[in-house]
């Protein structure tokens, strides 16, 4: 297997062996939900873990494999696993780490699934739930302390991109023994490694930049083996199981996923800084931006800042309305991290099930626009805001 200590060249080799069978030179989609043996000792032996191999396409498969591995090279980690959704690695993660009685501290800014699994799932297991305000990082520190199973953080957070100092939760974490788990979705292994900033695990929603094109879903987890392989277990038996042939998109999409997170840092700036200095344009948040509150933390975590931004308008949500419905390069849809420029309001996507109260409370203006950066050039998505601001 090729390894480098390069992301750009892991991404199109790591995790793959050279030639596959007949000589092919990509991974085959192994479609079959089985896979059969003539001799019975060796069945038994694969089976019972002794020989390596594959039994049924729940537990493992050998197009998956590889799709693993590429995440766990490329995050420094011991081991991976894979999930049919980014939801399902979280929600699965957790369920494997706490029990009954258990408490867990995690942040209000989490994405919206799992922020609902924290508030509605694992309360009902008797799990003790604390959301602590993402960019107050003392508070953060004494909830730890307290004394918990689990810290679960996200950095940058959606959809106000706050970031989380990982070096000081890791160290809090380990100091009362916490498991730290890390969702990666925003920053890929290109932007930042949290394992190497002392995080355990770490989370992903391959759905996004991972995969990058906005056609399949996935979810991965990495980190240390004694961990992956109870989750890996709780996901073989529940079931939540990444499908062959999305595997293979992802890896496919994963190839060139260090050239498209440059591009997707470089616009992500450029466009941050025009809107910054846009007359209609109220607030910008985006770690890259000297203005933002952590940005010496998002400098000292991050080799790039990503595509994924928000700003508010001095308007209303009328102006955000014009302002969305008028841009040319944009889908307005949900989701984030594609080749394609995203866009939308908070209120209908990622922060739907909450009301305007409690988004206010949230610190998310209804006068905000989330706005994922894609790979087109940069000149064409700013004209493209020029023209679509300059409705307002
Ligand atoms: C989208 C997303 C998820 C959930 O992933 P799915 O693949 O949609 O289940 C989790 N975390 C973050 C940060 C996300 O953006």
């Amino acid at each position: 297997m090729q390894t480098s200590n390069h992301a750009g060249t892991d991404s199109v080799w790591a995790g793959e062996e050279k030639l596959f069978a007949e000589g092919a030179i990509c991974v085959p989609v192994f479609n079959a939900v089985t896979f059969g043996y003539d001799d019975m000792n060796d069945w038994f032996d694969v089976a019972v873990g002794k020989k390596p191999g594959h039994i049924y396409s729940r537990n493992t498969n050998p197009t998956v494999r590889p799709l693993e591995e590429k995440i766990r090279i490329m995050d420094g980690g011991e081991e991976a696993t894979s999930f049919s959704t980014g939801m399902a690695a979280i929600s699965n993660t957790l369920f494997t780490l706490l029990k009954p009685g258990d408490r867990v501290v995690a942040i209000k800014d989490t994405y919206g699934g799992s922020n609902k699994v924290f508030i509605e799932f694992l309360p009902r297991l008797n799990v003790e739930v604390c959301l602590c305000d993402t960019s107050d990082f003392e508070a953060i520190e004494r909830e730890v302390q307290k004394g918990c199973k689990v810290l679960y953080v996200e950095t940058p957070t959606n959809p106000t991109l706050k970031i989380v100092d990982l070096r000081r939760m890791a160290a809090a974490a380990k100091a009362v023994g916490a498991t730290m788990v890390v969702d990666n979705t925003f920053a890929t292994p290109i932007n930042q490694n949290p394992l190497a900033l002392g995080a355990d695990l770490v989370v992903y929603s391959a759905t996004k930049y991972l995969n990058g094109h906005s056609d399949v879903m996935g979810g991965l987890v990495v980190g240390k083996k004694t961990l992956v392989d109870q989750i890996f277990h709780y996901r073989e038996i529940t079931g939540a199981t990444l499908h062959p042939q999305s595997a293979y998109m992802i890896l496919r999409g994963m190839k060139t996923l260090e050239l498209r997170m440059q591009r997707h840092n470089e616009n992500g700036l450029k466009i941050a800084h025009f809107l910054a200095a846009h007359p209609k344009v109220d607030q910008v948040f985006y770690p890259g931006l000297e203005s933002h509150p952590n940005h010496a933390v998002a400098k000292a975590q991050m080799r790039g800042f990503g595509g994924m931004m928000s700003f508010s308008l001095h308007g209303g949500f009328g102006d955000v309305c014009k302002v969305l419905e008028s841009l040319r390069f944009a889908h307005r849809a949900a989701s984030l991290g594609s080749v394609g420029t995203l866009v939308g309001p908070p209120r209908t996507t990622s922060h739907v099930e909450l009301s305007a109260d409690e988004r206010a409370n949230a610190g998310i203006p209804e006068s905000l626009i989330r706005y994922s950066a894609g790979i087109e050039n940069a000149e064409d998505l700013i004209g493209d805001l020029v023209q679509a601001l300059g409705r307002v």
